[in-house]
């Protein structure tokens, strides 16, 4: 009888949004009159950009004619994308090779893929509050995961300890949940760390459009020594709007190596086994994202969601409330009222106020506390729930 893989069964049970819908679902029975303000879940609320919308008709004429028509994709990404991605690295002075970057169909995809790549004696260190894919990917194999825990003190932004060594150490900045984003001084820490050790950072890049604070780091490789030590993971859900479309792409240079293996030439050797590419349709969407008009117009949709975030900073500097994120993040994280627990503040705020956010407990347990409010939603419903959190909590 086969053996199926049994770390399955140490895998805790995903409850965070599954109980924030039955909790919903449940109230809305009850009170079927109600409109709930939903500023919980992450997916992006606004369509692609003209300019991605173009590009994606144009792509899909092209498969319609003998010349134009592409069947099999690279590996590792349409040759124009690698380079459209490269270009948007160098204009922000981070000189890349085209072909250390590899295009994926999203960053999920790629958090759990990419552990191929290390042993599974390898230990993986997450700083959390997390995004909870970290940890799930590395206990299905097994892997020993050391848990960093963040704190208000240190700003959701943690510096290594000689306590806390793993050979995988992943970073998110901008973070989801805290919103939370490292400057230049405390990312080199981490990556001298990693050198010293022989660590290698995963880098999680899905919110770096969201930076506004040009002396903050959008990619890891803006670190001197990042090269030798560090692959970044990015994608175009959130930055461009493609969570139902699906793109992302990962950046493995080739100076990253350990016992004279190369990560860039592993994983071109992963793809090339385990993929057959990304839809060319989609991929000329993407580099459409990276055109002069393209970078305008998803700008301008950041900005949209980052209006919404203002809104309800303004609310919780006034209310005098403990928060960081909504700044250069999609993300508000905020400290629960009256030392009240997440789960708390997520049914006071569900029973009198209508509006659904999410509880931090559900990122690890040193987000109890503390609650993240997302700004994908649109600007009425941001007002609307700005101003009864104010009349509630005032
Ligand atoms: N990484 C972080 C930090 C995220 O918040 C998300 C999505 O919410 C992802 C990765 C996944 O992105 P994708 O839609 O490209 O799979």
């Amino acid at each position: 009888m086969v053996t199926p893989n049994m770390h399955y069964a140490e895998l805790k049970d995903s409850y965070l949004f599954y109980n924030i819908s039955l909790k919903t679902k449940k109230y809305l029975e009850e009170n079927p009159d109600k409109k709930l303000l939903r500023l919980g879940i992450g997916d992006v609320s606004l369509p692609l950009c003209d300019e991605v919308i173009k590009a994606l008709h144009s792509a899909v004429d092209d498969q319609s004619n003998k010349e134009n028509f592409h069947g099999y994709m690279p590996e590792a990404g349409a040759p124009f994308l690698r380079s459209a991605i490269a270009n948007y690295y160098r204009s922000r002075n981070v000189d890349l090779a085209d072909d250390e970057v590899f295009v994926s169909s999203g960053a999920s995809d790629e958090l759990g893929d990419i552990l191929d790549l290390f042993d599974r004696s390898s230990s993986a260190l997450v700083i959390e509050p997390a995004y909870p894919a970290y940890v799930d990917a590395n206990v299905m194999a097994g892997r020993k995961i050391i848990h960093l825990a963040s704190s208000k003190e240190d700003g959701f932004l943690p510096v290594p300890s000689d306590e806390a060594v793993a050979d995988i150490l992943y970073i998110c900045s901008p973070n989801n949940p805290t919103g939370a984003v490292f400057d230049k001084d405390k990312l080199k820490k981490w990556v001298d760390f990693a050198n010293k050790n022989g660590s290698v950072i995963i880098f999680d890049a899905a919110y770096e459009a969201f930076i506004e604070d040009d002396t903050l780091p959008r990619s890891i490789f803006e670190i001197e020594g990042a090269r030798t030590c560090a692959i970044e993971i990015c994608s175009f859900s959130k930055t461009a709007g493609f969570t139902g479309t699906r793109l992302g792409y990962t950046v493995i240079p080739k100076d990253l190596k350990r016992n004279g293996m190369c990560f860039n030439d592993m994983w071109l050797r992963n793809r090339t086994t385990k993929t057959n590419g990304v839809s060319y349709i989609i991929q000329k969407g993407g580099a459409a994202v990276f055109t002069e008009e393209g970078l305008k117009q998803i700008h301008a949709n950041i900005e949209i969601y980052k209006n919404n975030a203002r809104v309800l900073m303004e609310v919780l500097d006034k209310l005098g409330i403990w928060y960081c994120g909504g700044k250069n993040s999609p993300y508000i994280w905020m400290k629960c009222p009256n030392n009240m627990g997440s789960w708390e503040f997520f049914d006071l705020l569900l029973t009198k106020i209508q509006v659904v956010g999410t509880p931090g407990e559900g990122f690890g347990a040193c987000g109890e506390g503390y609650f993240r409010f997302s700004m994908f939603g649109s600007l009425e419903d941001t007002k609307e729930a700005a101003n009864r959190l104010y009349e509630l909590l005032k």
